[in-house]
């Protein structure tokens, strides 16, 4: 059976999240896309909603969310303002390693305090010399006696130097690879870890980005998540939850150039009449429309399936790149469709651009997606 409806409840959810990036996110978001400033304001107005911890599990204090429920949410919010938006995902995206892998002992220790006060957290896995390929990593976690002692650097981390909590993953056994990989709980402030330079960026830039390093870091084995040597099977797992808000951050870009650019066209006049008259306009528009619509399709199915917890890594990835796909394509499109009041700065067209291309890039580029789901499509080759 197929029910494209949402029950009273999701409904509820989305006119909250909607509601909330109409009124919090984006009367802000020029500010704080021109400024140096971090939106902890809008932060904290997004904690006392339930939205930085609605989907940590209810026992722990959480909203205990559905992925549906979740991807729900993110549209509206990347509707509002995608670089806040981002900063809310990463530290989910933080979260899910410790929801998936954690002891109940961790999860009481670092999921709780996020329920009950404004917080942030984040993923700590790029490195300069290991991107796309996350498994080549050089920092090291070296036991000694009740604890690990972390050395090396992450790069691109987002929430770097605002976050209270750092998901970070360090090769225990280096000649082992991807299988001498860990992951490490490293609450924020722990001596060692040194916040680097925060990245000056072309969008996305109410989120921060930093560089970090860790110099004889130390944190109590009782901080290893699962067992030595998991780390790159738990960041694949929990890739394999978040692409989907991240495909739905691309459906709220693009629905919102999509919305500006009907707004646009209908009251701008050109040779006698509205633009959106126009053949090439409207055809441009109801394109937009179809891609819009489909990527947003993908994006719930992907949840749907993370629901009832069935094999989700070939549609996460869709959902990831052809969302973030269409973001691209359709702020591209709609920001021609204002010709040069596009350009400007007077109007939200050029940020929703720059915005929609590092949605292309995080959480895996999306070439990687095509690799992943290319060899699912394809399957083994005799
Ligand atoms: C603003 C921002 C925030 C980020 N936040 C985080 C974060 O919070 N935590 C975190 O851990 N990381 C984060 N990242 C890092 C991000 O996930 C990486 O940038 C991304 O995975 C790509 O790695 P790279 O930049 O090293 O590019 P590279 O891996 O060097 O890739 C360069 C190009 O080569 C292509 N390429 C690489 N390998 C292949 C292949 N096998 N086949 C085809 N093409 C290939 C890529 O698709 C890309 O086009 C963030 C990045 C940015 C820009």
């Amino acid at each position: 059976m197929i029910d494209f409806s949402l029950n009273e409840e999701q409904k509820a959810l989305q006119q909250m999240a909607h509601e909330f990036a109409e009124k919090e996110m984006r009367p802000r978001a020029a500010e704080y896309d021109k400024g140096e400033a971090h939106p902890d304001d809008v932060i904290k107005k997004a904690f006392e909603v339930g939205l930085i911890s609605c989907d940590i599990p209810e026992e722990y204090g959480g909203g205990g969310l559905s992925h549906l429920d979740t991807v729900i949410i993110s549209e509206e919010l990347a509707w509002g303002c995608v670089g806040m938006y981002t900063s809310i995902m990463a530290s989910s995206l933080a979260f899910t390693p410790i929801i998936l892998f954690g002891t109940e002992e961790q999860k009481k220790k670092y999921l709780i305090p996020f329920t009950e006060k404004p917080g942030l957290s984040s993923f700590c896995l790029t490195e300069r010399e290991a991107g796309s390929d996350a498994g080549a990593i050089k920092t090291k976690a070296e036991k000694k006696g009740s604890e690990y002692v972390i050395n090396g650097s992450k790069c691109f981390i987002t929430n770097g130097g605002v976050a209270d909590l750092y998901i970070v993953f360090a090769n225990t056994r280096q000649e082992k690879g991807i299988r001498g990989i860990s992951a490490f709980i490293v609450p924020g402030g722990t001596p060692g870890l040194v916040i680097g330079k925060k990245e000056d960026k072309m969008g996305h830039r109410a989120s921060n980005t930093a560089e970090l390093f860790f110099e004889d870091m130390k944190v109590p084995a009782e901080n290893l998540l699962g067992s030595e040597g998991m780390g790159f099977k738990i960041a694949m797992r929990t890739l394999d939850q978040t692409r989907a808000p991240v495909g739905a951050g691309g459906v709220g870009v693009a629905r919102a150039a999509l919305e500006h650019a009907i707004e646009f066209t209908k009251t701008r006049v050109q040779f006698g009449k509205p633009i959106a008259l126009f053949q090439n306009t409207s055809f441009k528009l109801a394109q937009m429309a179809m891609e819009v619509n489909a990527a947003r399709h993908l994006v719930w199915h992907a949840a749907w399936l993370m629901d009832r917890g069935e094999k989700c890594g070939k549609e996460s990835a869709m959902a990831k790149c052809f969302g973030s796909d269409v973001a691209m394509r359709t702020t591209v499109e709609a920001l021609q469709l204002l010709g040069g009041y596009g350009y400007m700065k007077d109007y939200p067209m050029e940020k929703l651009m720059r915005d929609a291309k590092l949605l292309q890039i995080y959480e895996g580029t999306n070439e990687i997606q095509r690799l992943v789901i290319a060899r699912e499509v394809i399957g083994p080759i005799k």
